[in-house]
């Protein structure tokens, strides 16, 4: 099964993403993960996409398509994977129909998960993460069950993303709407598409995916 998780920053994809991938043994697929990796690599697609990330612009259209065409090549993509932050322009969704049809896979579902502008900030500025396993935190919604301590790995590291303060959640809100929302009827069109409520817990947004899931 391959789905898409589509929704403004701070949703919940990619908290979302991690719990299907231990429950349902699809591999999450994180274009802003790749990216971030390539940045602290210092590759060729980390310098090109650097700044664009910075400024809270998404990076060009070229750059992610090739990751992700790589990267579903991958053997353990087989099972199927779970795109989290990909794609996000219109023109990332024809590439992606396009490589999934060279490849001969299906797209079975894009979850939508809505969620109101201005509870995002909030998500965002308090969202940390494991340094050494990625599980992923909030100051408020979701802490360790130890103080300090990964309950997925037991680490004590912890990091924050340089772009997770509020002034560029406000650039990467507006790429959302003018460029991300469109795919919405887009995907409708296809009859791919189920909405789900992402102003619920992060508990109850679970069992609704796994609803959609079970579903298909
Ligand atoms: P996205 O991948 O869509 O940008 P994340 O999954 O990283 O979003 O979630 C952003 C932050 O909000 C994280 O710190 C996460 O713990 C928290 N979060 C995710 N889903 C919810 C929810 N339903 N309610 C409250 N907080 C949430
Ligand atoms: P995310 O981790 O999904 O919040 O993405 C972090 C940043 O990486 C975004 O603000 C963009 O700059 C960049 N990015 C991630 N995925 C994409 C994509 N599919 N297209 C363009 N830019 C992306």
């Amino acid at each position: 099964m391959n789905i898409i998780l589509l929704g403004p920053p701070g949703a919940g994809k990619g908290t979302q993403a991690q719990r299907i991938q231990d429950s349902h043994h699809m591999i999450q697929l994180s274009t802003g993960d790749m990216l971030r990796a390539a940045v602290e690599a210092g590759t060729e697609v980390g310098l090109k996409a650097k700044a664009f990330m910075e400024s809270g612009g998404l990076v060009p259209d070229e750059v992610v398509i090739g990751i992700i065409s790589e990267r579903i090549d991958q053997p353990d993509c087989k099972d199927g994977f779970i795109l989290d932050g990909f794609p996000r322009t219109s023109a990332q969704a024809e590439a992606l129909d396009k490589m999934l049809e060279e490849k001969s896979l299906k797209l079975n579902a894009v979850i939508e998960m809505k969620v109101e502008d201005e509870v995002l900030a909030d998500r965002v500025a308090g969202r940390y993460s494991c340094a050494k396993c990625g599980a992923g935190y909030h100051d408020t919604f979701l802490q360790p069950k130890v103080d300090g301590v990964c309950d997925s790995c037991g680490s004590t590291e912890f990091k924050r993303r340089a772009d997770d303060n509020r002034e560029t959640v406000i650039s990467r809100l507006e790429a959302y709407h003018a460029q991300t929302a469109p795919l919405l009827p887009y995907y409708e069109g296809k009859g791919v598409l189920r909405s789900i409520d992402g102003m619920a817990s992060i508990d109850e947004v679970t069992k609704q995916i796994n609803h959609v899931l079970s579903a298909l």
